[in-house]
C-alpha cells in the first residue's frame, strides 16, 4: 500500500455510508476522513430532516470520532433560501424569483451539494481514493463507480439489508428510516406524501416557512413539485385533518 495514499469516504450517515466505515474498521481498511455536506435551508436552519440532523450531530459524528476517524463537514456558500429568493437574469421570466427547484434538475443538489463536495475534492491528492457507499445489490450504480471509487460493501457481499442490520446492530442507524427510505432535504420536490405529512406533523415551523415562500409574489413557478403548490399539499392535510375530526366526533 501506498503510504501517502489518503482514503475517504463521502458520508451522508445514511445506513449504506456508515455500514461502509463499519466494514471498513472490521476488515482493517485505511480509512482517515469522513467527509459530510449539510445542505442548509438558510444561515442556522439544516436541509436535513431534523431527526436525521439530531442523530448525526449527536450520535453519528461522535461515533465516528471515537472510531478515530476525521470528519469534516462542508457547507456549500449558498443556501436554499437563497436560491429560492435570487433572481433570473435573462430570458422572459428575467427579473422573477426562481423560487422552487426543478424535480430532476435540482439547483440545490447543484450548488448546495456538488460545488462544496468537488471544491473539497479537489484539494486532495488526485490519488486519493474514495469509498462510496452503493451494496452489491445496485449493480446499475456500482456499473456507475469512477476511478479511484471503490465500494466496500459490494468487496464485503453486502446488500442493502445487511447494511441496514448492520448500523441497527451498531446503534448508528438513523431515526429518518421510520420516516423515508431516501435522504434528502425536508423541503425536497422528490419528497413523499408521508414525509411532508411528517414534516406538517412534527416540524410547524419549517411548514410555515414554506408555506411563507409560497406566498411571495413574482416567483418563475408556483409549483413545489411536479404538480403542486405547497398551499395545495396544505390545505389536503388541513382538509384530511378536519375529516378525522368529524369522524372522532361522530365515534
Ligand atoms: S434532496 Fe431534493 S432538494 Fe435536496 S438536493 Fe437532493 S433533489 Fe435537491
Amino acid at each position: 500500500m501506498n503510504a501517502a495514499k489518503r482514503y475517504i469516504i463521502s458520508c451522508s450517515f445514511g445506513k449504506d455510508s456508515l455500514a461502509t466505515i463499519l466494514l471498513a474498521k472490521k476488515h482493517g481498511e485505511p480509512l482517515d476522513e469522513a467527509v459530510y455536506c449539510e445542505v442548509m435551508f438558510d444561515k442556522t436552519i439544516s436541509g436535513e430532516v431534523p431527526e436525521h440532523r439530531d442523530f448525526i450531530y449527536t450520535r453519528g459524528i461522535p461515533a465516528l470520532e471515537r472510531m478515530g476517524i476525521k470528519v469534516t463537514v462542508l457547507r456549500g456558500e449558498r443556501t436554499y433560501l437563497d436560491l429560492f429568493t435570487g433572481r433570473i437574469t435573462r430570458g422572459p421570466k428575467k427579473g422573477m424569483l426562481r423560487s422552487f427547484p426543478i424535480c430532476g434538475r435540482c439547483a440545490v443538489q447543484r450548488d448546495c451539494k456538488v460545488k462544496p463536495i468537488r471544491r473539497y475534492q479537489k484539494s486532495l491528492p488526485p490519488d486519493t481514493i474514495q469509498y462510496i457507499g452503493i451494496a452489491k445489490d445496485e449493480q446499475e450504480r456500482l456499473l456507475r463507480l469512477g476511478r479511484n471509487q471503490v465500494s466496500l460493501l459490494e468487496k464485503y457481499n453486502c446488500t442493502e439489508q445487511d447494511a441496514w442490520e448492520l448500523c441497527e446492530k451498531a446503534g448508528l442507524l438513523s431515526p429518518v428510516y421510520a420516516i423515508t427510505d431516501r435522504g434528502g432535504c425536508w423541503f425536497c420536490p422528490n419528497a413523499k406524501r408521508r414525509e411532508l405529512r411528517h414534516l406538517y406533523d412534527h416540524h410547524p415551523e419549517l411548514w410555515a416557512r414554506m408555506l411563507e415562500l409560497q406566498a411571495l409574489p413574482g416567483k418563475a413557478t408556483e409549483k413545489f413539485n411536479r404538480t403542486q403548490r405547497f398551499s395545495d399539499i396544505d390545505a389536503a392535510f388541513r382538509q384530511e385533518d378536519e375529516q378525522l375530526d368529524l369522524f372522532r366526533e361522530a365515534a
